[in-house]
């Protein structure tokens, strides 16, 4: 600033208007300065999410083979009764992720279109709001969780027991894996990624005494390197948030899915569904802000008694 002051001083009276004007340029000046030095960076973020926007918007799925709905919350029991029903409304099979993986490798699907029903996390939510609807329905379903919660349980551990896991096996749905403890799997050395990947796996096969063929990675995040470690893990399947459906032939380690979000109604959904290149991206998007105001309401203490 004074060094500015100087350079313009020599210039200008140094009335109240020139020194306003010098902090005004001055400022200006480092604004500049601060977006020049900073833009790769800025790039480098936000390139990446406004090709995912765009990737999101324009993806169409109507005539795909299978869709892998993807949920996170399910706030309540009511919402999802209606979801199932728009499924099967659409004409929607639920298949198990046993005959999705046998599909997408040769096997013919027991009828069309089918749907996979995916759950990230296997929050207690689920359990509580979902779990019960897909057993009346007989719809099987795939959990996510993390395996943090099994190799040490403690008051920072959040994530399903052992025997929650293994009741959900026993009802007919099937667990994957999601990793130890959910981080930014492209961000990892590849020996904190094999243990991030590998050792979820071995831990949970350890705790269900069974294979655990599915994967899918936490925030979404795959590169090459990634998805060869998920490779040589010996996973079958591993999916991606990324908005779309499966055909076969589609890559097995970049699977996309079908994501709900922010609670939508039996027939915004049953739109969703539709996959309509413009249409359904759009109402991903605006979920996804529905979501972040849902989230918020529920964190704001209740105003007027
Ligand atoms: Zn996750």
């Amino acid at each position: 600033m004074d060094r500015m002051s100087h350079d313009l001083g020599d210039r200008r009276a140094p009335d109240e208007h020139s020194s306003s004007f010098d902090a005004a340029f001055e400022v200006t000046r480092f604004l500049f300065r601060e977006i020049r030095r900073d833009l790769p960076g800025q790039i480098r973020n936000t390139a990446p999410r406004l090709l995912r926007v765009l990737a999101d918007v324009t993806a169409t799925f109507r005539s795909a083979h299978v869709v892998v709905l993807c949920y996170h919350r399910v706030r309540t029991r009511e919402r999802f009764v209606d979801q199932m029903a728009a499924l099967s409304a659409r004409g929607y099979s639920v298949v198990s992720m046993p005959q999705f993986t046998d599909w997408l490798h040769g096997s013919p699907l027991p009828s069309r279109p089918a749907a996979v029903l995916t759950f990230d996390h296997c929050y207690d939510e689920q359990l509580e709001n979902a779990v019960p609807v897909l057993d009346s329905l007989k719809f099987p379903a795939t959990f996510f969780p993390l395996s943090a919660g099994l190799a040490d349980r403690g008051p920072d551990v959040v994530g399903p027991g052992r025997s929650t896991l293994l009741a959900l096996t026993k009802a007919g749905h099937t667990i994957g894996c999601h990793t130890h403890t959910h981080p930014v799997l492209t961000r990892l050395s590849t020996t904190r990624l094999r243990q991030e990947v590998l050792g979820s796996k071995l831990t949970l096969e350890d705790a269900l005494g069974q294979r655990v063929s599915a994967f899918c990675y936490p925030h979404g995040a795959n590169d090459a390197r990634v998805r060869e470690v998920v490779r040589e893990a010996e996973f079958d399947v591993a999916f991606t948030v990324d908005l779309g459906g499966v055909n076969r032939g589609d890559d097995p380690f970049r699977l996309k899915r079908v994501p709900v979000l922010g609670e939508p109604g039996s027939a915004e959904l049953a739109g969703y569904l539709a996959g309509r290149f413009l249409v359904s991206g759009a109402l991903l998007l605006s979920w996804k802000v529905r979501e972040r105001l849902l989230d918020r309401a529920a964190l704001q203490p209740e105003r007027d008694g």
